[in-house]
């Protein structure tokens, strides 16, 4: 059987139930033929302590798959893992009103490096470490097997991948390949989801319940929604009644499947405006007038992809949350969010905080929000929670 053995006293954070052993931690290998494949655990004085997936290329050399030595690594194990993660998302989520949320969230599951979302009768899968590589074959006979699906698609065209050894790939798995739009439901609202088009497996699942937050501020709102990509907040905000929505993204696509998620929902034309521009150069430009807003979103992407960019980063928030505070009525609100993992909430509510000094402008925070609960965290990995939002109203 191949195995690790680690370096003595380098176990601590394995007995935390910590599901990721680093390169350093390792003092020798034996018998690992094949990138991925399932190892044992073994400490440093030779106490045999669970299973794991080795990666022969990452940093982050065994994935711990059990910390139970009784365990066996096989179908069964997965079945059982899949079908766990499915009864936990049957607690939280409400079939007739949603049927698009993540069904398995990785290390958040106990199955680390794998990815699946629910799009209506469609899987979107991400493999994103070698181990869940390695398990791909039975892994997708069982989503096969339980959710019985039209198709499963893969997106694993992301760069992770690579510091695993493994090519980025994207494509039909199983099943009919789906079409360009797929039309979901959440929360009773109609979206199209396009798979196709970068920006995770398709959708911010993960923004599903501050979307529906966002419904109890809209009535009657001007709202600007900064990094709008397909639309959601704004499809909520107008739905509950806001008088006007400006959207921004750069991207030309993601504003055009906008306008057709607005479209889907009956929304009149008038009641929205597209402006695909950077937000960090137009919010600049709203500065120079004397537009202000009833709320406004900031969602960006991620900004900070490594411990060496959080600095930059830090200032790229700052930078739009003081011009958006600005911008702002009195009485205002301000959705603001970060889903860099790196940026902790603590650094995060200090980045806003000097943002709301430096505009001058008095900030109460009225909700801490996160990522829905469908994308799972467990308290021993901590760096499972990376979307972090405040809902903060601007006097
Ligand atoms: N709020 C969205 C998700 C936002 S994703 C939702 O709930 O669905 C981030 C979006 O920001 C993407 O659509 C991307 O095209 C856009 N984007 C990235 N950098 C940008 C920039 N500098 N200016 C404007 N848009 C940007």
């Amino acid at each position: 059987m191949p195995s690790v053995k680690l370096k003595k006293g380098r176990d601590k954070s394995f007995n935390r139930k910590h599901p990721w052993i680093f390169s350093g931690a390792i003092d020798s290998v034996k018998d690992i033929n094949i990138n991925g494949e399932t190892v044992d655990i073994i400490s440093g004085d030779g106490k045999f302590l669970g299973y794991g997936s080795y990666s022969l290329h990452s940093q982050i050399s065994v994935r711990v798959l059990s910390f139970n030595p009784d365990d066996k690594i096989d179908r069964e194990f997965f079945k059982q893992k899949i079908e766990n993660a499915d009864q936990l998302r049957n607690q939280i989520i409400n079939d007739n009103l949603t049927n698009a949320y993540r069904v398995i969230n990785a290390e958040g599951d106990s199955l680390p490096g794998l990815v699946v979302d629910r799009y209506a009768d469609l899987l979107v899968c991400q493999f994103l470490s070698a181990g869940a590589e390695f398990w791909k074959k039975e892994i997708v006979e069982i989503l096969s097997n339980l959710f019985n699906p039209s198709g499963i698609f893969e997106r694993s065209d992301v760069e992770v991948r690579e510091k695993e050894g493994l090519q980025q790939s994207k494509g039909i798995l199983s099943g009919k390949t789906p079409d360009e739009h797929i039309e979901i439901i959440e929360n009773g609202i109609k979206f199209f989801v396009d798979i196709d088009l970068g920006h995770k497996t398709g959708f911010y699942l993960d923004q599903r319940d501050n979307r529906k937050l966002l419904e109890s501020f809209s009535s009657g709102s001007e709202i600007l929604n900064c990094f709008s990509f397909s639309g959601g907040f704004s499809v909520y905000a107008l739905k509950a009644g806001a008088s006007k929505v400006v959207n921004v993204d750069s991207s030309a696509e993601a504003l055009s499947l906008a306008e057709k998620n607005l479209s889907l929902n009956g929304i009149d034309s008038s009641k929205y405006e597209n402006v695909q521009e950077d937000v960090f150069k137009y919010l600049r430009k709203l500065r120079d007038t004397n537009k202000q807003f009833d709320v406004i979103i900031l969602d960006p992407p991620k900004f900070a992809e490594s411990v060496s960019q959080i600095e930059k980063a830090g200032r790229g928030y700052k930078d739009i949350n003081l011009l958006a505070l600005k911008l702002l009525k009195k009485n205002g609100t301000l959705f603001t969010f970060s889903c860099s993992g790196h940026i902790v909430p603590d650094l995060f509510n200090k980045i806003i905080a000097d943002a709301a000094t430096d505009a001058g402008r008095e900030v109460h925070i009225l909700k801490y929000l996160t990522q829905s609960p469908d994308h799972t965290m467990l308290t021993s990995f901590p760096e499972g929670l990376y979307l972090k939002g405040l809902v903060c109203k601007v006097s």
